[in-house]
């Protein structure tokens, strides 16, 4: 991809099966993912894994950025523009705030890092009892008390259910902070404040999906009902903040995914 001239880049981006900007609002568990024939970034990681081993999306949206500038610099050219010009333009207006670092300060986003750190704490004080669940699981098995489809679905259901937990509880945190950089920003777009509540709904339906896979867990371990039950108590508090913050979160419709 990078000994490609940017128009070649164009005419890759210009793929009819590509769903514009399905990556902007998606979950990026591509391995669960029903679009990847459909989505640009896959495609681009795709490609580079078959060239260079591994890429991330980090890595893949990288290379889409970088291709992405260097076509936009050779248009400005194109004009008879400097990109240097452009550059000092954009450079004599610095932001007043910068809405990253203010965005880390909402209430919405301490609400996420404080749940963050609640499922980091379950996981390491419940250690010892997730040790023993397991040996009394295997125990039943041999007993008879549960049969081995019973405890095929069981264990199922509940690594389906840290799977989830797990992928979503730092997509949260990362998703809403970058949400909640719609209050910092000035003199936004329409397309920015769409981005951005995009964004929230995103972090909507991963508390949703996450909330639904403690209740799992809670059904499988009811001796942990009350530290479930806190964690339960937190996401609740996130959703409904971001509900309120956001209110036309879950109306948006994420391109392809949504419809
Ligand atoms: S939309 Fe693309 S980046 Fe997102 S999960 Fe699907 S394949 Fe991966």
């Amino acid at each position: 991809m990078s000994n490609q001239m940017p128009k070649d880049f164009l005419n890759f981006l210009n793929n009819p099966d590509f769903i514009d900007g399905i990556y902007n609002y998606c979950d990026s568990w591509c391995e669960r993912c029903a679009f990847t024939g459909k989505c640009m970034n896959f495609a681009m990681r795709k490609y580079k894994e078959d060239q260079n081993g591994e890429a991330s999306i980090e890595d893949s949206l990288t290379e889409v950025f970088q291709q992405t500038t260097d076509l936009i610099k050779q248009l400005i050219e194109d004009k008879g523009m400097s990109w240097e010009d452009v550059l000092s333009q954009a450079d004599s207006e610095p932001p007043t705030v910068d809405p990253h670092k203010e965005a880390d300060k909402h209430q919405n986003v301490k609400a996420a890092r404080e749940y963050t750190n609640l499922y980091g704490s379950f996981l390491k004080k419940e250690q010892g009892f997730m040790k023993s669940k397991a040996v009394e699981f295997q125990n039943d098995l041999n007993k008879g008390v549960i049969s081995v489809e019973e405890a095929e679905v069981a264990l199922s259901q509940i690594e389906d259910a840290f799977e989830v937990i797990n992928w979503y509880q730092s997509l949260i945190y990362i998703k809403i902070r970058n949400a909640c950089q719609l209050f910092f920003e000035q003199n936004l777009s329409d397309f920015m404040i769409d981005y951005y509540t995009g964004k929230a709904k995103l972090t909507l339906i991963s508390i949703d999906k996450s909330i639904a896979a403690w209740l799992v867990l809670q059904v499988h371990f009811p001796e942990k009902v009350n530290k479930v039950t806190e964690i339960l108590f937190q996401l609740e508090k996130l959703r409904a903040q971001i509900e309120k913050d956001f209110p036309d979160a879950r109306k948006f419709v994420r391109p392809g995914l949504d419809k």
